[in-house]
Formats: C-alpha cells, sequence, structure tokens
C-alpha cells in the first residue's frame, strides 16, 4: 500500500505494548517505518498508547479531560480498532481545529446552564480517542474514527450525525408524494425555553386534527432557530416533509392561527427533487449557533439552556419504522493506519507519508468549518 504523491510505503497497523516516554528517540523498527528508502526521515512509531508510562511522562495523556469511563465510538469501525486506548489531547486539538473559539464559548455557556459533569467531560474530551482509517484502493481514501460525545452544540459530532440521517433519509422510497411544510411562530423576547415548549406544544395540537392527521401517511420534521439580534427575539420553527395527500396552505394557515393565538405564517409546497428538498432540509439539522448567539454571553446561554433535550428532529406515522440514525455498515471496507496521535506526531517529527495522510484528512476538518458557515451541504 502506498501514499498518493509519496514514495513511502503504508505498512498496516500493528500495535506495540509501550509509548516512548516524552521527549526520547523514536526506536527504530521497520515494521512501523514509514519513511522506507529514506534515512533522513525519521521513523515514525505507530503504538497503543499503553499507560505503563508514569502519567507525567506520557505524552498520550490528557490530564483534567480524562473521560471517566471507555468512550464509544461514534461510527462503525473495524473490530482491530481498540477503544479502550488512553486519550490524547493532540486528537481534541485536531478534531476541534476549526471551531476552537467557539468551542470555548459553548464550553463556558455548558458549565453556567448546570449542564452535568458528565456531559461536559464528554464534549471536553469529544475525540480524544481516534483512529485513522484507510481503503485498499489504488488511491486510497482516509477517515477517523473516534470517541464522539454526542453534545447537540458540538459541531462535529452534528455534522456526523447530519450526514448519517442524510444519507439515511435518501435512502427511503416513499410510495406516495412528498411535500414540504413549514410552520413558524412569531417572533418574541421571551427565552428560548418558553417559545420552543409553545411551538412543540402547537405541533402537537396539529397533529392531533383528524383533517391534518389523515393526510400524512408519514414523515419526519427539523427545527430551526435564528435570532434577530437588533430587536433581541427568537424565531422558531418547523420543517416538515411528509408523505401523503395535498393540504390546503390556506386551511392550514386558518388552523395555525387558531391553535398558536398569534402566529399565521406557514408554508405549502409540492416537492419534486427529493434528494435536494432533503439536502435542503437537513442542514437544519444540529445547525450549530449562529454566530450572531455565540457572541453574546446571555443570549447563548439562553440558547443552550433553550435547546437542551429538545427533539431537533422527529419522525411521525408510517416512518416511524425508520432509523434515521442508523449506522453505515462500513466494517469490511476499511483497514486500520494508527492511532491518529500517532500520525500527528510522526508528521511532526518530518515524516512525509504521515504529513501527506494529514493533508488528505484536511478536509475533515475543512467540511467542520465549512459546516459552522453554513456552506455545507
Ligand atoms: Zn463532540
Amino acid at each position: 500500500m502506498h501514499i498518493p504523491g509519496t514514495s513511502s510505503p503504508l505498512l498496516p497497523y500493528a500495535p506495540r505494548p509501550h509509548c516512548p516516554p516524552a521527549g526520547a528517540d523514536p526506536p527504530k523498527s521497520p515494521e512501523h517505518d514509514l519513511s522506507q528508502g529514506s534515512p533522513s526521515i525519521p521513523a515514525p512509531v505507530f503504538c497503543v498508547p499503553n499507560c505503563d508510562t508514569p502519567e507525567s511522562d506520557n505524552p498520550c495523556r490528557l490530564t483534567s479531560l480524562d473521560p471517566d469511563e471507555t468512550p464509544a465510538p461514534t461510527d462503525a469501525v473495524p473490530s482491530s480498532c481498540d477503544f479502550s486506548i488512553p486519550p490524547a489531547a493532540e486528537n481534541v486539538a485536531f478534531r476541534h481545529s476549526g471551531w476552537a473559539r467557539m468551542r470555548d464559548r459553548i464550553h463556558l455557556a455548558l458549565q453556567r446552564s448546570g449542564a452535568s459533569d458528565s456531559s461536559i467531560s464528554r464534549f471536553e474530551t469529544c475525540g480524544s480517542v481516534a483512529w485513522v482509517l484507510t481503503t485498499d484502493d489504488e488511491q486510497p481514501r482516509y477517515r477517523i474514527v473516534c470517541n464522539g460525545c454526542r453534545n447537540r452544540h458540538c459541531l462535529p459530532c452534528q455534522k456526523e450525525r447530519r450526514d448519517r440521517v442524510l444519507s439515511n433519509l435518501k435512502s427511503i422510497e416513499p410510495h406516495h408524494p412528498l411535500r414540504l411544510m413549514t410552520l413558524t411562530l412569531r417572533a418574541t423576547t421571551a427565552p428560548l425555553t418558553e417559545r420552543l415548549d409553545y411551538l412543540f406544544s402547537c405541533w402537537h395540537t396539529l397533529r392531533g386534527l383528524k383533517w391534518f392527521r389523515t393526510s400524512m401517511i408519514g414523515g419526519c420534521y427539523f427545527l430551526e432557530v435564528t435570532r434577530n439580534v437588533k430587536i433581541g427575539s427568537w424565531h422558531t420553527h418547523l420543517h416538515v416533509i411528509w408523505e401523503g395527500s395535498f393540504i390546503s396552505q390556506q386551511k392550514l394557515r386558518e388552523q395555525w392561527l387558531a391553535i398558536t393565538g398569534d402566529s399565521f405564517i406557514v408554508d405549502v409546497r409540492f416537492i419534486r427533487d427529493t434528494a435536494g428538498a432533503i439536502s435542503y432540509l437537513a442542514k437544519y439539522l444540529g445547525k450549530p449557533a449562529p454566530a450572531s448567539v455565540a457572541d453574546d454571553d446571555a443570549t447563548l446561554l439562553d440558547y443552550v439552556m433553550g435547546m437542551r433535550g429538545r427533539r431537533l428532529l422527529g419522525v411521525f406515522g408510517d416512518w416511524r419504522t425508520y432509523n434515521l440514525l442508523k449506522l453505515p455498515d462500513s466494517r469490511g471496507s476499511w483497514l486500520v493506519v494508527a492511532p491518529l496521535q500517532s500520525i500527528l506526531r510522526a508528521a511532526a517529527a518530518g515524516d512525509v507519508s504521515c504529513s501527506r495522510i494529514l493533508e488528505l484528512l484536511n478536509g475533515y476538518a475543512k467540511a467542520h468549518t465549512a459546516y459552522i458557515h453554513g456552506s455545507d451541504p
């Protein structure tokens, strides 16, 4: 196996029992030498970061960020990926490099909101145990699997979740036409928690109406929250995609006003391009806090508290049988390269193969950054 663009062979990962002490010269190991034939380039050491090395000397160790339990991967992984290896702070930095500043602010808001110690710990250590995988193709692809915090404010975790939902949604083959509906609540300066409670209460009432229920065989909804900074008001919307029969916009508008008491803005349209509509809707899934929200401490805290425990995606009717969070079955098609920290350290030491791997993985960070700015998908 070769890294495209380099002359170095990439050998399959084989675990070593111990990490080198911090500052020690990496031992020579032809088995793990990615720069064979290039004596001027230091040989990388791929090791399972074992804990026999004292913590103070062990560069693989986190300190206050240590999770309190063995982390679970967020994606399907080959059985040879060992997620009980100790975490590494540099893995966390790599995963979150595209949104470090906003992450710090979210972290602070989570603490102020009274989030549990375990959820904050998971947020802090998101991506700390990470493996690099590759394909056995002529032009190999690389990806990272890691422990994720699954926090709804964690951009990489939400992006991965969004991609999974998108893929599963696109695999649905509806038997009836699909339509798209948007329900909006009038903007007010009330706390977000209050507005979202009201939005979902109204949605529940609407779903209970016989004419509405019988028009929908099944479907799913996405929550969207925006902020008007000048007025200081929250705008809450439900985007609903459903399989079923026609619903009159006029009738829906009247019913929505009757239920909400003050909101009448609704939209209904027929979907001609299903894949396009699904991609459009999925962008609302786990959409990060707008910059206008994240820049103000009080607003961000209101946002974090308002979104806590909130269902951002729901299915109803016959679509309840679909598991939109199903993991892709990719166990057989990916090979383990090494723990991410081994690649990072080898690249930092000048190994060209590992640098090339990081280059190829660059899309990973770029995709997350694009997600923050709303240019993805
Ligand atoms: Zn996360």
